[in-house]
């Protein structure tokens, strides 16, 4: 029997919707791309994404910055990391993050994965200990959250502050809290592969006045920061105006003009992503040879990307059901293969890091597969999708 294919893209995204496009073409008409060019009487895209993006967020205050490594990165800064501190992450997430704390001149200490993918609790209790570090830097990375009301027991009792990377969750939430208001910090990325595209950018959240009073004049806001809404109060910024260095990396309004409608259309894309991720997960689960990552009941997701494990597979096998998924269209990602290959690489790639042994992320990533669910997809495709995985899994496990 022929065997069945998938024809389609999984790189390819919605296009801008009309209000966002009509949005640019106003900005681009009147020429005031700068955050603080601003006509009399006029509050400029970026600043009113922001209070938009405060209020989705239930933020007291949000900043829209110039991609999430810049986020990260900046709130670092703002938390008073510098050059020789530790900075406790994990082991499994994308190149942006050991990024963003080899931006700072600080040094990732990295914590191990846990077979739903979360960070170890445990390790980081025990990586926190030796290391001294006093920051963690939470990757939400590709949507698992762990047990966010545990491990913030945990930081607060060890006093960790932790900043949130919620570049894969934006709109998900542990326990009925936003994913990104559990620590002191929220970071976000609004580059084209993450859930509102507006080619590059990212935002920042926080309740506490002092770190967004200082990721404002960190981000280059000269001594115009009155102009901006989800902001602390101008007294706050006195206290640091002269001693916080301007590292630009701001937002301009004709990037905020394409997310504003996005932003609104947001909580329907979620529902779209949760259908396709459940029609997947449905599809695969019960496959000989082939585990389902099961979410927690208190998870919240978005469903942008689905993961698997194939635990028993070698890697032999595992490039052998690689090439038999991609002859039939289907183009998925695995975490194990010793040399990085597009976005995704592994901890021991980064190498202007001390080195680090993690075997437990090595058991769990030798045998990780990702994709990515691009809302493109329609509930066929990815019924489709899932049946090839289930096949060709089947046929290595065989
Ligand atoms: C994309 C991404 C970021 C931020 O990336 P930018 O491209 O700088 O916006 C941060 N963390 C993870 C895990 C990511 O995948």
């Amino acid at each position: 029997m022929e065997k069945t294919r998938f024809t389609g893209n999984f790189t390819q995204q919605e296009p801008i919707p009309e209000a966002g496009i009509d949005a640019a073409l106003r900005v681009l008409r009147h020429g005031r791309l700068h955050r603080y060019n601003l006509a009399e009487g006029e509050a400029g895209e970026v600043a009113l994404l922001e209070e938009e993006f405060a209020a989705f967020t239930g933020a007291a205050y949000a900043l829209a910055v110039c991609s999430g490594g810049y986020a990260m990165a900046n709130a670092l800064r703002a938390l008073g990391i510098r050059h020789g501190d530790k900075v406790l992450s994990n082991g499994f997430t994308l190149a942006p993050v050991p990024g963003a704390i080899a931006a700072v001149g600080a040094e990732p200490v990295l914590v191990e994965t846990t077979s739903s993918l979360t960070l170890d609790i445990d390790d980081l209790a025990v990586k926190a200990q030796a290391s001294g570090a006093k920051v963690l830097l939470l990757s939400h990375m590709r949507g698992h959250m762990c047990d966010m009301d545990r491990l913030m027991t945990v930081c607060d009792a060890a006093g960790i502050k932790v900043i949130e990377d919620c570049a894969h969750t934006m709109g998900a939430a542990w326990n009925g809290v936003p994913s990104g208001r559990h620590g002191v910090m929220g970071c976000y990325s609004t580059q084209t592969y993450k859930h509102i595209n507006s080619g590059e950018g990212g935002f920042i959240v926080s309740d506490d006045p002092d770190l967004m009073a200082r990721a404002i004049l960190l981000s280059g806001s000269y001594m115009l920061y009155p102009r901006h809404k989800a902001r602390p109060p101008v007294d706050t910024f006195e206290k640091y105006k002269y001693l916080t260095p301007n590292i630009s990396g701001r937002m301009d309004n004709l990037r905020a003009a394409i997310l504003r409608p996005q932003l609104a259309d947001l909580p329907v894309q979620v529902a779209r992503w949760h259908d396709l991720y459940v029609r997947v997960e449905e599809g695969l689960r019960n496959t000989p040879g082939l585990q389902v990552i099961e979410r927690d009941p208190r998870e919240s997701i978005v469903g942008s990307s689905i993961q698997f494990l194939l635990p028993a597979a070698d890697p032999d096998q595992i490039e052998t059901f690689l090439a038999a998924t991609l002859a039939r269209g289907v183009e998925l990602k695995w975490f194990g293969r010793k040399e990085p290959m597009a976005f995704t690489s592994r901890y021991d790639s980064w190498q202007y890091t001390t080195a680090q042994s993690l075997p437990q992320t090595d058991a769990v990533l030798a045998g990780l597969i990702d994709m990515r669910l691009p809302l493109t997809l329609s509930a066929e495709a990815a019924a489709l999708i899932a049946s090839i995985i289930r096949d060709e899994a089947m046929e290595i496990a065989a």
